[in-house]
Formats: structure tokens, sequence, C-alpha cells
């Protein structure tokens, strides 16, 4: 059985910081577009494979492409898609899904978040007359452990739910329903500069902060009144870096070492998911609401991309050969995604057995 999870990495250019503590130095060495071999700390060379590495020079167009755009197409055919960047602060995880800015009109620098939009609302364009598609947007933020509402500060402790049919779902959260590109990428950046506002006093909290972007994609079948819908959920998490690194005292310790748990929460969830006993062990996806909210995406209902995003450069690779490691273990992470059904189809048919959901994968494929 093929993977769910495409694991992908990253590498930025170097930041002229990078350049003047180590010249032009990098601590890879290009194998080919899946591997490379790494040099760590001290001088060490690993070698590493992925389902794709984009080097510095790599274009975001090209990232999207291969990592994101088949997500994508089927989030349109009601399968569910997750897309997560990981990474230590400054790696370029929001680079990469907002570009510098979600307003970037520049068409080289656009993040994948603005070309997500654009494909879904161009696939709702070119759907024939049996379908009316319809489109909703929320956005949260994990900070301490508490789910914030990014469209409506007033929620600021969102609970999350397990619902049979939805899979989790975050209870009460504002779903704006978007009717065009723009009009998508202008509540994309009033909730991004909500986030933003704790930074000031925060000292930096979108990164030790885990943002969330949902974007549900609803067909309804006119013939027969039938609904199913796709989600699309884009994480861009917190730094992964070690709290000792950061320098951090007082509240933004604490602060940092909420993120650190629920990072370690995942990388418990990803063991316990690669753990070869197989699927009879426990997998931990209560212990942090982060893992809760990426628990479908994890545990098999939808197809996921990982987008490890590393400094290519010889100072940060202590937390680039961490982000690589969680990465190579992500690999192996097995579990076929599943097509979503309305209520009215499961109750008349009962639940969708594995035969039935390969035959509505290979109807849709
Ligand atoms: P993170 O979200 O992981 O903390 P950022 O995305 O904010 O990191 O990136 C840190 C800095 O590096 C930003 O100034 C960003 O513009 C720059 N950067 C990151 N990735 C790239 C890239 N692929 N090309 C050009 N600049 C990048
Ligand atoms: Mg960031």
């Amino acid at each position: 059985m093929s993977s769910n999870v495409t694991v992908c990495v990253r590498f930025r250019p170097l930041t002229s910081k990078e350049i003047a503590e180590h010249g032009d130095e990098v601590c890879i060495r290009c194998l080919d577009d899946k591997s490379f071999v790494f040099k760590d700390e001290r001088g060490e060379e690993l070698t590493f494979n992925f389902d794709k590495v984009f080097y510095s020079e790599s274009e975001q167009a090209s990232v999207y492409e291969f990592s994101v755009l088949p997500i994508v197409r089927d989030a349109v055919n009601a399968i569910n898609g997750t897309i997560i960047t990981y990474g230590q602060t400054g790696a370029g995880k929001t680079y990469t899904i907002e570009g510098p800015n979600i307003k970037e009109s520049d068409e080289l620098k656009k993040g994948l978040l603005q070309r997500v939009v654009g494909e879904l609302f161009e696939c709702m364009k070119s759907s024939d007359e049996t379908v009316n598609y319809s489109m909703k947007l929320s956005m949260v933020e994990i900070y301490m452990e508490k789910v914030r509402d990014l469209l409506d500060l007033t929620k600021d402790n969102i609970q999350i739910k397990e619902n049979k049919v939805q899979g989790i779902m975050l209870s009460g959260v504002t779903e704006i329903t978007i009717v065009d590109a723009v009009d998508t990428i202008q509540w994309l950046h009033t909730g991004i500069a909500n986030r933003a506002i704790g930074e000031t006093y925060m000292n930096m909290a979108s990164s030790r902060s885990h943002s969330i972007y949902i974007l549900t994609i609803i067909q309804e079948f006119k013939a027969h009144k039938r609904v199913r819908t796709g989600k699309l959920v884009i994480v861009d998490l917190a730094g992964s870096e070690k709290v000792e690194k950061t320098g951090a005292e007082g509240k933004v310790l604490e602060e940092a070492k909420t993120i650190n748990k629920s990072l370690s929460a995942l990388a418990n969830v990803v063991n316990a998911l690669t753990n070869p006993q197989g699927k009879t062990n426990h997998i931990p996806f209560r212990d942090s609401k982060l893992t809760r909210i990426l628990q479908d995406a994890l545990g098999g209902n939808s197809r996921a991309a990982l987008l490890c995003c590393c400094s290519p450069s010889p100072c940060n690779a202590p937390e680039s050969l961490s982000t690589l490691r969680f990465g190579a273990r992500a690999k192996y992470i097995k579990a076929p995604p599943r097509c979503n059904f309305d209520e009215g189809f499961i109750q008349k048919n009962g639940f969708i057995s594995p035969a039935k959901q390969d035959q509505c994968e290979r109807v849709l494929n």
C-alpha cells in the first residue's frame, strides 16, 4: 500500500546573516531531485531520500504543483487533504504557504494558499450543470493549547468534536462562504492580520502558534440531491526548534514548552503510526489539540503532504537534521484516503466498506 503522506523537503536560500557567518557554505550536497547528502555538526555524512527535494533555487510554483495540486484536485472530488509545513523558525514555512505576503501579486512569489484558492475556483467554474459547488473558509490558531478563531476573535477557546460523518470538527468555528478568489484572499488577509496582532506583545507569537486554514468544498448533485464535501486543511506549524536554543524565560519559556509539547505529541503520533506492531497500538491523538485536529489527516481519512522546511546553512545543521529525521519517519505512515459521502447515503448503504471505498476512488479518478 502506498503512503498517504507525501513527504518533501524544501531548502530556502541562505540569508544574509548566514552568509555573514559561514559565507556561501551549505551543509547539503544534491544527489538528485529525491535525495541528498547532509553533513551534520560533526562532519558526518548522512544520505536522505524523500518524495521530492526542492533546493534553494526552487520556485513556489514547482513546490505547489508537485506537493499540493494533486491534493487540491482530489478535494474537489470529496477526498480530504492536508498540507503541513514543519521546521524551525525562519526555515521558510510561512513563505511557502503565504508567499512574502498573502496579497503578493508577483506570479513567481505567490504562496501555495493563493494558488490553492485560484485552482479551487477554476475547478468550480469548469464543472458541468449537474453539480452546484459552494465553498467555505475557516481560520484558527492553536496558541497555548487553545484554539482561537482568527475570523472572530471573541471565539478564543473553540472545542474540537468528532462526528462519524464529518470526522474531526471545530465546534462553532466561523465559516465564511467564499464566492471568488479576490474575496477569499481578503478574508485570508483579515485572519492573518488577527494572528499577527499578538506578535507585538507576545514576542513573535506567530512562530509559537500553529496556524490552520480550512477550506471546505461542498458539491451538491442536482439530480438526486446528494451532497458530498471535501476538506482541505493547511497547517503552518510553530517553530520546531528546541526551547533551550531560544534563550526564552518566564512567560515566553512557558509558551515555548507548550508548543514543544504539541510538537512532541505530533512526533509521538507519527511514531505510533509507523510502529511495526501496526494499527493495534494506541495512537495518542488526544494528547494535544494539534494532533486531535490532524487526526483525520494522519489517521487515514485524508491525503496529506508534509513539507519539511530547512535552512541549508551549517549554522542551523542540528535543527535541520531534527526536521529531516521527523520527515523521514513520517514517510512510513500508511493509510488509504477515503471519499466522503453525505449522511443520507451512509444511512442507506451503511458505512462505506473498503471495497466500496475502492470503487468510489476508482470512479473518482
Ligand atoms: P518560518 O515561517 O519558517 O518561520 P519564514 O517563511 O518567515 O520562516 O521565512 C524566513 C525568512 O526567509 C523570510 O524573510 C522569508 O521571506 C525568507 N524566505 C523563506 N523561504 C524563502 C524562499 N524559498 N525564497 C526566498 N525567501 C525565503
Ligand atoms: Mg512562520
